[in-house]
């Protein structure tokens, strides 16, 4: 298996459809990315895939899809107005802005830049002379503290409006609708609230395509619990656990490419008694993909009591006489991150055992290794040839098993079917059904009537198979 190079991925992406660059007909708005017709499926099964571990397969979870744009009082609550920011430093030769923790970070690893004070982030880069990274000066001005909350306004007349926030988390969201869960969903303690929506941060230096923009998508989940009922250790550990089975068994992500990480005692937050984050290897370093687990106490809910006014303690319904303000849990996913990672990781350049293209050079083919449930294309029916009666059998065998499945099936009869096989390789169709002569009964040396070549992807095998099998052979 090789593994991709971002540059590989970012063209296959463009080439095939998966993500386009934003505003491309505008020369582009820097670090916006779009997702194409496959990219959107892609994206698409990701989240219903963790919709339905996390949500649907589980009693103690409910879901939730709570407004982008809060009251700003709920902002002050959570922290966001006065602590959400990052050290950003200026180069004094060539004025570009960096996020010196990051800087330090690269050179030194993550550790020793997660403990960094504002004040330490210049003479750190300084003593470590770590230069500017566009103009390779040793010239930075003191670290100064950035807010990365998008800034807007409610209200019709400009300037007279209200200033309110775009969210830079879904996880507020929750917090806030917490009651309103708590007691028209009859949940009891524990109980999670998962959350899938876009949040906002104002990043000081987005890049390495979609890892990190500014307008990106989450999906998280609070869960609430009483710590003297259930320790806080066990719910912990679950939640690695079921984080780690999602990236790996659920979405095929392997192994060798992940690992936990937790997060320093100076690095946690003043109110969090442990965090853990799931590191993946991308092409330029181990790099955050996900937060398995961070226990927040019951920090967020008695800020949002103490700035609302309102009762944020939950009755005990065993003792009417106990309450308490839950203590949470918080896994939180970046739907676009996990994305990328799936994709970086099924990336694959395979020789063809020698075989030579035309110009005499090494036959290899680019195929994306998804795991079925992932991929945006589960199954290609490919007709033989153009014929009009072999074209309309193969659409029948189309409808027929989007029928059946409830999946993508895409339909291509353009090219030669090697041409049309390597296509779908890349991208990462599991399983192609050829229709040929044979299956309208007119040439028996293509095969019996009423069966079609089945080719895997990975294996390149093909198998003869009855029509009337298909669907359960393609079942995935
Ligand atoms: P980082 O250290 O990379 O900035 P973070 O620790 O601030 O990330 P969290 O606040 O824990 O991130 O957000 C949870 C998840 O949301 C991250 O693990 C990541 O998957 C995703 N995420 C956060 N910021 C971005 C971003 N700017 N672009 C894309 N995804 C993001």
């Amino acid at each position: 298996m090789t593994n991709a190079s971002l540059d590989q991925l970012v063209s296959l992406c463009k080439r095939r459809g998966f993500v386009y660059p934003g505003s491309e007909i505008y020369g582009g708005l820097a670090n916006t990315w779009d997702y194409g017709p496959l990219g959107v499926e892609l994206k698409n099964n990701i989240k219903q895939l963790w919709w339905k571990e996390f949500v649907r397969k589980r009693t103690d979870m409910v879901g939730l899809d709570a407004a982008i744009l809060m009251n700003p009082k709920a902002w002050e609550a959570s922290g966001h107005v006065g602590n959400f920011a990052d050290p950003l430093v200026d180069c004094k030769a060539c004025k570009q802005r960096f996020r010196g923790d990051k800087l330090i970070e690269e050179k030194l690893g993550v550790e020793a830049a997660a403990i960094l004070k504002l004040e330490q982030v210049e003479p750190m880069l300084t003593a470590e002379k770590i230069t500017c990274p566009n103009c390779g000066k040793l010239d930075w001005a003191p670290a100064k503290k950035f807010n990365l909350m998008f800034k807007t306004q409610q209200g019709v007349i400009e300037g007279e409006g209200t200033d309110i926030y775009l969210r830079p988390e879904t996880a507020q969201g929750i917090f806030v609708n917490f009651k309103n869960v708590a007691m028209t969903s009859r949940m009891r303690l524990p109980f999670g609230v998962a959350q899938i929506g876009k949040a906002f941060r104002n990043e000081i230096t987005p890049g390495n395509f979609t890892f990190r923009t500014r307008e990106f998508e989450q999906m998280e989940i609070e869960y609430f619990f009483d710590p003297e009922a259930t320790p806080w250790e066990g719910i912990f550990e679950t939640w690695k656990k079921d984080t780690w089975s999602f990236l790996t068994e659920t979405l095929g992500i392997k192994a060798e490419n992940l690992r936990f990480r937790d997060h320093e005692k100076d690095e946690l937050s003043h109110y969090s008694k442990g965090t853990t984050d799931v590191e993946y290897k991308f092409p330029w370093g181990w790099g955050e993909l996900c937060a398995a687990a961070a226990y927040r106490t019951d920090f967020d809910l008695t800020q949002h009591q103490t700035f609302s006014g309102e009762d944020m303690q939950y009755s005990d319904p065993d003792d009417q006489t106990r309450k308490i303000i839950p203590h949470v849990m918080e896994p939180s996913f970046g739907a676009d991150r996990i994305t990328l990672a799936v994709m970086l990781d099924a990336y694959d350049e395979e020789s063809l055992g020698g075989a030579r293209d035309d110009s005499g050079k090494e036959d290899t083919r680019t195929v994306m290794h998804f795991a079925a449930k992932v991929a945006p294309m589960k199954i290609a029916i490919l007709p033989l040839s153009k014929k009009e009666h072999l074209v309309a059998k193969s659409k029948e065998i189309h409808a027929m098993l989007v029928e059946q499945l409830d999946a993508n099936v895409d339909f291509d009869v353009t090219g030669s079917i090697g041409k049309r096989y390597r296509r779908q390789d890349e991208i990462g169709t599991p399983k192609c059904v050829t229709v040929d002569f044979g299956t309208l009964g007119e040439d028996p040396a293509q095969g019996e009537t009423d069966t079609v070549t089945v080719r895997d992807r990975d294996t390149q095998q093909q198998v003869r198979m009855k029509i009337s099998e298909l669907a359960e052979y393609l079942r995935v």
